[in-house]
């Protein structure tokens, strides 16, 4: 089902003038009513006047998650405080939170990006929305629940953790649609499976939004089959609003991004420089309606490419691949780049082993080491290590072979590492570098 038809089917052509509308008039704003814009322009030497449509993008500024520490709090704001309904901050763990500032506006535009994800899932009215992603400053609980609401479905405001409770009123309440993170996800099927109260088959769900994180085929063939849903892709940022910057259709086959709000680049993060289209890079977001905070070109550190092929759905929004992972989670580890979700890519290819790892990386003796822990499902798990070799060899020489690098590889028994109900945390890096 197509929310909103009119923009997420315009011709290329229609969605190219739309874009050049609104970016003429928001550099205008960035410009006249925010000083660091003012200043980083007035240093390229860009005026708002050569800004004339969306392909003179590449002579604005960027904007980095630096530049919004900097400004903390509201530094980029372009409205009076009166003008303000909404403030938000990402759930970053370092340093200051990245604040975001909403109009009324800006939050039903927010609503509407992910209600445009959740109706390519077909919900509507009457769908129970289990919203168990965190309800407070990340942007996750209430952005689900606003897109919710904007389809006139049915919310269900539980917030992550808790997940007896979860389950429990999954199946009172006949939830068909559940958003959270894919890792909480595969927690709570876990607990599905293990209930001696609910039942896989007493459940009415039908469909999953997951996001927040990076998460790999292998994992949505595994949350499919344990949840028996179809599980969708959503993607977004607190510097661009929150999730639902866009999300993949029925086809899962790439996730849309809504380009009338947030119009897309991918850079090369070391020359600044356009791709040749199709290509990875760093994804780059300019907001084309956000009132509260605008931003110019910013720099999302998410690493993925755009598909400008048309796809089977009817919508033209243009997809972005799986984001293979932040910049700053690229570890490099004996001069090799490592992402998290290529260990997962490679343990959802085992039967024997489940999607949960944790990677600790440390340096000894001038040496990178990889310490790897991985769970192997309780059908093949047993404390005694020669029980245990037969499943090691066969994972490590595919992780020599896909990833590059040799792991120490400890098997631990299922349950062991830490579940989470948000974001999953995969990696400990004790080296006092990066690189
Ligand atoms: P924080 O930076 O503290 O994690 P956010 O909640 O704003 O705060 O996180 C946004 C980031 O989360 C994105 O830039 C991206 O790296 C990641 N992300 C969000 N949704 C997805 C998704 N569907 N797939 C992969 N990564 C995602
Ligand atoms: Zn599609």
């Amino acid at each position: 089902m197509i929310h909103n038809p009119e923009i997420e089917c315009m011709s290329r052509e229609d969605m190219r003038k739309l874009q050049s509308e609104r970016l003429v008039k928001i550099v205008k704003t960035c410009y006249e009513k925010v000083p660091f814009y003012r200043r980083k322009m007035d240093e390229l030497g860009v005026k708002p006047s050569d800004i004339k449509s969306i392909d003179d993008i590449s002579k604005l500024p960027f904007t980095t998650k630096h530049d919004l520490r900097d400004e903390y709090p509201f530094g980029l704001q372009a409205v009076p405080m009166t003008d303000v309904r909404r403030i938000h901050a990402s759930s970053g763990t370092t340093g200051k939170p990245v604040v975001d500032t909403y109009t009324d506006n800006d939050i039903a535009n927010w609503s509407e990006g992910v209600a445009r994800v959740l109706a390519a899932g077909n919900v509507g009215k009457g769908d129970v929305v289990q919203v168990a992603y965190g309800y407070g400053l990340f942007t996750g609980g209430l952005g689900a629940h606003d897109g919710a609401n904007k389809r006139g479905a049915i919310q269900l405001p539980i917030s992550a953790g808790n997940s007896e409770k979860q389950i429990m009123l999954m199946k009172d309440f006949g939830t068909s649609a559940l958003c959270c993170t894919p890792s909480y996800a595969l927690h709570l099927a876990e607990c599905i499976e293990k209930s001696d109260k609910v039942s896989i088959d007493e459940l009415k769900l039908r469909v999953g939004f997951f996001g927040a994180e990076p998460w790999t085929e292998g994992m949505r063939k595994e949350l499919e089959e344990k949840l028996r849903i179809k599980a969708i892709d959503i993607y977004g940022l607190t510097e661009m609003s929150g999730p639902g910057v866009g999300g993949e259709c029925e086809y899962q086959n790439g996730t849309h991004l809504w380009e009338d709000m947030f119009y897309p680049e991918i850079i090369n993060p070391d020359t600044l420089e356009p791709v040749a289209p199709g290509e990875f890079g760093e994804l780059v977001f300019t907001s084309l309606c956000k009132e509260a905070m605008p931003i110019l070109r910013y720099r999302t550190r998410d690493l993925t490419r755009l598909i400008y092929e048309p796809c089977k759905c009817g919508r033209t929004a243009v997809r972005m691949d799986r984001i293979l992972g932040r910049s700053d989670d690229m570890m490099i580890i004996r001069g090799v780049n490592v992402f998290p979700s290529q260990i997962e890519t490679v343990l959802t290819e085992f039967p024997t082993y489940t999607p949960y790892y944790f990677i600790t990386v440390d340096r000894k003796n001038n040496e990178d080491t990889f310490d790897l822990d991985v769970e192997l499902r309780e059908e093949f798990y047993s404390p005694n290590p020669a029980k245990q070799m037969p499943y090691i060899k066969p994972l490590y020489d595919r992780i020599v072979s896909l990833v590059g690098i040799k792991p120490n590889i400890h098997i631990l028994a299922p349950g062991a590492i830490e579940r989470s109900t948000g974001k999953a945390k995969h990696v400990n890096d004790k080296r006092n570098f990066k690189g």
